[in-house]
């Protein structure tokens, strides 16, 4: 029967039994602790001693600077690419390209491994060339439409968003309703979602502050959540693979 640490009486400890044993097994050797589930203090200490001294030899995995690896995806999302789309051309799960930029609960992560860090320099200008559209294209409207309802829960209405990346509120309005959009409007939009993604915008004047409320009960009346750009994305990719 296994002995705990509570024992009082030597009867109440593990016997060794073992017949074929170079040497019977002794309280105070992991041998005790793990074959014959003693768990005595001595028999303890020996076996967390094994394991300390084990992990001092354990591989660790290689790590890198995680400000290195925000650089570099924020490089690659100014070429123009989505989050899914650099996580297809570098095979590693979007999940781990999101948790780099935002982290969990507002912390961001200090590290990252380094092959993910290895994967995203291996993305290669032949790559982005070839995902590359040109300006005026017509592009699917279903990503950028999700960051621009999305922006509209933080406040940023459509006209804001417009003027931002120099076009004006019908384009944004004709995106909203379901219509494709041109690859440099994309691109403008994807950019600004990066840049102020959970932020508000400007509210110094009453005109700012009354079309921000308009924006955010348009989110709220159409159930469009801070989330609802990356749940399209992280559910895209799963299809995907
Ligand atoms: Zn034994
Ligand atoms: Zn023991």
């Amino acid at each position: 029967m296994p002995s705990s640490p509570s024992a009082l009486a030597p009867t109440d400890l593990a016997v060794c039994d073992c017949t074929m044993a170079a040497a019977p097994h002794q309280h105070g050797e992991r041998g005790m602790y793990n074959y014959h589930r003693c768990r005595c203090t001595p028999c303890g200490d020996a076996n967390r001693e094994y394991n300390r001294r084990s992990n001092q030899h354990r591989k660790r995995r290689e790590m890198v600077d995680a400000d290195l690896v925000r650089a570099r995806i924020a490089k690659l999302r100014e070429s123009g690419l989505t989050v899914a789309e650099i996580a297809d051309l570098c095979a590693v799960n979007a999940k781990v390209i999101e948790f780099a930029i935002k982290g969990r609960n507002g912390k961001l992560p200090k590290t990252v491994q380094a092959s993910t860090f290895r994967a995203l320099n291996a993305i290669s200008f032949k790559d982005i060339a070839s995902l590359q559209k040109p300006g005026g294209r017509k592009v699917d409207g279903t990503v950028p439409r999700l960051q621009v309802q999305s922006l509209h829960s933080f406040g940023w209405c459509g006209s804001e968003i417009a003027s931002r990346i120099g076009f004006t509120a019908s384009t944004i309005s004709s995106l909203l309703a379901g219509n494709g959009i041109t690859e440099e409007v994309r691109a403008g939009i994807d950019r600004l979602y990066t840049q102020f993604h959970g932020t508000t915008p400007p509210l110094d004047t009453p005109a700012q502050r009354a079309r921000a409320t308009v924006a955010r009960n348009r989110a709220l009346a159409n159930g469009w959540t801070a989330d609802t750009a990356t749940d399209y994305e992280y559910a895209r990719y799963s299809r995907a693979h």
